[in-house]
């Protein structure tokens, strides 16, 4: 199989080659698993490969092969899997060292969809450690490289999964976004994110940070895949009780193009302003004259409460970590501190030496907003300001159908560059951490280069209104026909880390 041939594929072209018996799953699942070997000693998007499971996931659905009319939607298609989301039997160490001796004993319910729907799994890919950060640099086994400069980060925390899909070691991917997580990563690396709204897709299997944020999301090739993937793990389920009564969703959710003609396009002031880089500004402003040359109505709108969404978010977020992460304690499950002298030490030595420096600041942070006498100061007006931030998209979704915003105000950053410092690193979520505390969803589109680096544009929606970004993005991207990352350029054996 050559490479140059399927980095414009989609899921439908995999399985015309499956049909047309010009390859099958288990040559494409070996294909990837190569790519993987070749390419990941020196990208480290992956945590465990499972070369065997997959192989023998492949061959499996080819001798129970179903009629070609009803080739599952997922139907031998690789796929690859954040590491804080279970599979039954793999390692899911949320990329931290307190979880690197845990195996899952079950199935996300995402997995079991993914599962049902043909698709394969060829591992976990690497993260911030239990999806705090923005780089993949809080990882407790190194960071992963972006494959389109390998001196640079894939962005995080879902960066192992958008770097293993834009070298092409996986067609797809799943990701977590809580503040950005696959929007940011999927803009560093050149790919499409999408982000569903809250309680979309079920969180049963996802290993919880900040419960009322977190949301699993695609990392596709285009925006085609991630309508196709997104179908298949959306929908409600009994076992998460955050999860909306809704129906999974589909085709028919699809709008036809001259209904998308007709769409209100918002763009907001305050996601324009200082400290966003000037090329991406003027990148997305070059859109906005394509889109108007096009007949597009583009209106202005205010969402004046933008400024306050990042230190709202660095309460809520962290509270909610704190309480999540109490679980590992050495006791249960995971890692534990050798020769503990007493209870206390046994408890303290395993959280101190067992998470990483980010994840403890975190931590102190969120217990000291949630103590008592501070609930109310803290946490309380976190959860305020976060309601006056979906009040602004609430009043901005009255007057236009999507938002177009940077995803994020700079190109992907070196290694180093913002790790001495949290608060730069904080930034990098600036525009992506709004829509996450409004629970909106949001999809990030790779809109075009400067020099080598991609350049992400984000578009926002309504609640529920997956069909009416993906309908957009899908548009946008036709227009636009921004070539996906060149994966023969990909050169990982320079030495930089
Ligand atoms: N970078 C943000 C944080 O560190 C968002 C992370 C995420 O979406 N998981 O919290």
């Amino acid at each position: 199989m050559d490479i140059n041939t399927i980095k414009n594929f989609t899921i439908k072209d995999y399985q015309n080659l499956y049909k047309n018996k010009e390859s099958s799953p288990t040559e494409m699942t070996q294909f990837f698993l190569d790519r993987i070997r070749l390419l990941d000693p020196s990208l480290r998007a992956f945590l465990t490969i499972d070369e065997t499971g997959a192989l023998q996931r492949a061959r499996e659905l080819e001798e129970k092969k179903p009629g070609e009319a009803d080739l599952p939607a997922l139907y031998g298609i690789p796929i690859a899997i954040k590491d804080n989301i279970c599979i039954q039997g793999l390692p899911t160490t949320c990329g931290s060292r307190i979880l690197s001796n845990y195996r899952s004993p079950f199935d996300a319910t995402v997995i079991e969809k993914i599962k049902k729907a043909g698709g394969i799994f060829l591992g976990k890919t690497n993260m911030d450690e239990f999806a705090m950060g923005s780089s993949t640099e809080n990882s407790g086994f190194g960071p992963t490289r972006n494959p389109l400069d390998p001196n640079r980060v894939p962005g995080g925390s879902s960066g192992g999964s958008a770097a293993s899909v834009a070298a092409l070691e996986a067609p797809l991917a799943l990701g977590s976004d809580t503040g950005g997580s696959v929007r940011q990563p999927a803009a560093f690396c050149g790919i499409v994110g999408l982000r569903p709204t809250y309680g979309r897709v079920s969180r049963y299997g996802l290993v919880s940070f900040a419960s009322s944020l977190d949301q699993i999301g695609t990392l596709t090739r285009n925006v085609q895949d991630t309508l196709t993937l997104f179908s298949v793990i959306s929908g409600q389920d009994n076992r998460d009780s955050t999860c909306a009564p809704y129906p999974p969703f589909s085709t028919s959710d699809y709008l036809p193009v001259d209904e998308v003609k007709n769409m209100k396009v918002g763009v907001a002031k305050e996601y324009f302003s200082l400290g966003v880089e000037s090329v991406i500004t003027q990148q997305i402003q070059e859109i906005l004259k394509t889109l108007t040359n096009e007949g597009f109505e583009i209106i202005e709108v205010s969402l004046p409460h933008t400024d306050y969404a990042l230190e709202a978010y660095y309460i809520v977020a962290p509270a909610e970590a704190s309480s999540n992460l109490a679980r590992y304690d050495g006791i249960a499950y995971g890692y534990r501190c050798n020769d503990p002298l007493n209870l206390q030490d046994l408890y303290t030595r395993t959280r101190t030496t067992g998470f990483g420096k980010e994840t403890l600041r975190r931590i102190i942070l969120g217990t000291y907003c949630l103590s008592s006498g501070y609930y109310d100061e803290f946490y309380l007006k976190g959860m305020q300001v976060r309601t006056l931030v979906k009040k602004d998209f609430e009043d901005s979704f009255e007057k236009c159908d999507i938002l177009l915003t940077p995803v994020t105000p700079s190109l992907p950053f070196k290694f180093g560059e913002k790790s001495h410092d949290p608060y730069q690193m904080y930034l990098a979520d600036v525009f992506t951490i709004p829509s996450a505390m409004a629970g909106i969803p949001a999809l990030s589109l790779n809109c075009g280069y400067h020099q080598h680096l991609p350049i992400g544009l984000q578009v926002l929606g309504a609640p529920f209104q997956e069909g009416k970004i993906l309908s957009f993005a899908s548009f946008l991207e036709k227009i636009l026909s921004v070539p996906p990352p060149d994966v023969d350029s990909i050169n990982l054996k320079k030495e930089v880390l």
